[in-house]
């Protein structure tokens, strides 16, 4: 649906747009950034290269006014507005590319971010089951054999609970989940979180194995948080304390927001959806806006973003 606003964005003044919209932060969040895209998060979603990023990153400085964790903090405390709309940059699921490749172009730039990270696959102890989908659609597609016994659009639609059957697969083709991490070690280590968090980095919670939380009871949602929350609060207690659902908020209710606030050790100061401008479901919540599209133009994502918005207030309002 969105896609329909973002095709005919290009054709509208996108300062008109802003203008009419009254946002005043703008909350963009990417997963990586590669000219080499790894075979664990390749199938999964496009990604954008350095000079795509670079180029997305250069529009969006023109626009806006970029902030870290503590400024939009004060800002949602003290509703201050600011004379360009504000620029609140975030990265899920913390790749090892995050480390090489994302924070040194955001340094260059001075722009601040925050990383969200499972706290189940920090130091590369577990991959995400979407990661090991992509890693097995990747050995079946470079081998031309298996193509005739795998079907890799129905494996690309596996989920959270299909873990046994992945196992399973992944032995038949060959593809095992431990080397790989040993070897290629996708995700970030401690170590180098530690080193992004005094480049004035943040880093944020992402839940503790990336489920998807509208399958999850209110307990279990609770668990996932507390648990991811409890390592981010013990490793990084000088920072604000974020958190940014996993695939996205649906089926979180409100009353988790309050309670998971006034938490001494696992508190959370903002948590995060992902789907686009919008309002959240509670006065710490805030949804950011998905950038990863095949199309690469920060003008047609984020101003078919606006549009969208835009009409729907509309028609509310009508
Ligand atoms: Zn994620």
């Amino acid at each position: 649906m969105k896609q329909h606003f973002q095709k005919m964005a290009p054709y509208l003044p996108f300062s008109a747009l802003l203008r009419l919209s009254g946002v005043r932060v703008f909350m963009p969040f990417y997963h990586l950034v590669s000219d080499n895209p790894p075979p664990h998060v390749k199938h999964l979603y496009p990604i954008c290269n350095t000079s795509e990023f670079s180029a997305q990153l250069q529009f969006m400085l023109k626009h806006f006014t970029p902030i870290g964790a503590s400024e939009l903090v004060r800002i949602v405390q003290t509703g201050t507005r600011g004379r360009k709309p504000y620029l609140f940059l975030s990265f899920d699921d913390g790749f090892s590319e995050l480390y090489s490749v994302v924070a040194p172009i955001l340094m260059r730039h001075s722009v601040p971010a925050t990383f969200f990270v499972n706290t189940g696959f920090v130091d590369n102890r577990e991959l995400f089951y979407r990661c090991k989908v992509s890693l097995i659609a990747n050995a079946i597609l470079c081998n031309p054999s298996l193509q005739s016994v795998y079907n890799v659009n129905s494996l690309l639609k596996l989920g959270y609970t299909d873990a046994t059957s992945l196992t399973d697969i992944a032995n038949h083709v060959d593809v095992d989940f431990d080397t790989y991490l040993a070897t290629q070690k996708p995700y970030l280590e401690l170590s180098q979180l530690k080193t992004l968090a005094s480049q004035g980095f943040t880093i944020g919670g992402h839940s503790a194995t990336h489920p998807n939380f509208s399958t999850l009871t209110p307990e279990q949602q609770l668990a996932e948080v507390t648990q991811c929350m409890s390592w981010v609060n013990t490793y990084f207690p000088n920072q604000p304390q974020l958190f940014s659902f996993p695939f996205s908020d649906i089926g979180v209710e409100a009353p988790l927001f309050s309670h998971l606030q006034n938490q001494p050790n696992t508190r959370i100061d903002l948590a995060f959806g992902t789907s686009g401008i919008k309002r959240g479901k509670h006065p710490m919540h805030f949804q950011r806006i998905p950038m990863e599209y095949s199309y690469k133009s920060a003008k047609k994502i984020l101003g078919g973003e606006l549009f969208y918005y835009l009409v729907k207030r509309f028609l509310y309002l009508g």
